[in-house]
């Protein structure tokens, strides 16, 4: 889960990251009146779930009080990357001297903490990977030992400071970024620019923060910050409703009782000449609610052409299921034909309840998926 700049720099806030002062707006009006009552310069941010803001015209500086209309007529409503900017950050403007780039993140390949820093932080940080990589400095911490001092000197000797007080802030900011990682179970976690204002002191000018998704459940007094904006509205409702949903883009809309399963179904789908216009678990334990959730998020995708339930029973019950669909096709108009297999707990009760519904079942998962990628190809 991406957060927000702002949400971003209030946990650098906690965790004792030095940030600029700043206020969110999130109309032109609250921007004004942020403006109004600050002391110029300030910088006004689009706050959008996407990077590059800066190039794409996201980042202003306001110096006298007519900047004012013409910046922020042009940064809200702005589009970025097919990201519209509704709200933005407002910072006092700082008079930066140096911009670096620091950030660390999860690498999954290596197993370790990848520290990564360069000297010539800022908009351009592509352009130096590419075309400058001695630049750029990375530091593979190992979990279980931490960051060392030996990690503090490679870092100092390339990015050559040797001012003590600047010194004692980096260790700071590198420690608490460090905190913060691991306490919130992040992959990414970067922070460009850091900058060196006058008199030496260290400022993080902008955050990029990633949270595990797996971990998001588990995060204490985090609600506040838990934002869908970049999920898909069906994404949104199949996670509110309990459901792990992925779009594709094929024919078949698959409802299937275990994440492993989907997957079978998916691979023998494909492997009997189909494809699936999705990938959706309704868990164990289903409930009716889930099947009818299910259904309701599968029949607004207009390629689908057919509805494949594919239910073996465990935890979760085919007569739960089969009200499920009875309950799904009393309340919601669906005229795609359905295809079941069910087989497990409650087999019998549930394929009284699809009887009695004049729909067929089957046990075979095999017969089951042939005959959906059979109707497909009529
Ligand atoms: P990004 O383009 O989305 O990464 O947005 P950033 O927050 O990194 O801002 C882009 C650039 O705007 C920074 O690299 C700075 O050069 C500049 N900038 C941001 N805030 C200030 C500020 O307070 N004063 C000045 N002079 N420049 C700023
Ligand atoms: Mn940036």
């Amino acid at each position: 889960m991406k957060l927000y700049e702002f949400q971003g720099k209030n946990l650098f806030a906690k965790y004792q990251i030095p940030i600029p002062k700043g206020k969110v707006a999130l109309t032109i009006d609250e921007a004004r009146g942020i403006i109004k009552g600050s002391i110029l310069p300030v910088v006004v941010k689009a706050q959008v779930l996407i990077g590059g803001r800066g190039k794409a015209g996201g980042v202003k500086l306001v110096k006298t009080m007519e900047d004012v209309e013409p910046v922020l007529n042009s940064i809200f409503g702005l589009n970025i990357k097919g990201y519209t900017v509704n709200k933005v950050l407002i910072e006092e403007g700082m008079n930066i001297e140096k911009e670096i780039y620091l950030s660390f993140m999860m690498n999954r390949n290596n197993e370790k903490i990848t520290l990564i820093t360069s000297s010539e932080g800022g908009v351009e940080i592509e352009n130096v990977a590419k075309n400058n990589p001695d630049a750029i400095l990375k530091l593979n911490i190992d979990p279980l030992v931490g960051l060392r001092s030996f990690h503090y000197m490679r870092f100092f000797e390339h990015l050559g400071i040797r001012d003590k007080t600047l010194k004692y802030q980096f260790i700071h900011v590198l420690n608490n970024m460090y905190k913060m990682f691991n306490e919130l179970s992040l992959g990414l976690i970067e922070i460009n620019p850091l900058v060196i204002v006058s008199g030496n002191r260290l400022i993080a000018l902008d955050s990029k923060v990633v949270i595990d998704d797996n971990a998001v459940p588990f995060l204490k007094d985090m609600d506040h910050i838990k934002n869908y904006d970049d999920m898909t509205e069906d994404e949104v409702n199949a996670k509110s409703s309990g459901l792990s949903f992925v779009q594709l883009d094929g024919n078949i809309g698959c409802i299937v009782n275990g994440a492993g399963l989907a997957m079978a179904t998916m691979d023998m789908i494909k492997f009997f000449g189909g494809e699936p216009a999705n990938f959706l678990d309704v868990g164990g334990s289903s409930n009716p609610n889930k099947v009818i959730s299910a259904l309701k998020i599968i029949t607004k995708d207009p390629n689908v052409k057919v509805i494949l339930f594919n239910i073996f029973g465990g935890i979760t019950r085919c007569d739960d299921i089969a009200n499920g669909i009875k309950m799904a096709l009393e309340k919601l108009d669906i005229s795609l034909p359905i295809i079941i297999r069910l087989t497990g707990t409650n087999e019998k009760e549930g394929v009284r309840i699809i009887d009695s519904l004049g729909l067929d079942s089957t046990t075979s998962m095999q017969d089951a998926v042939k005959k959906a990628v059979s109707m497909v190809g009529e």
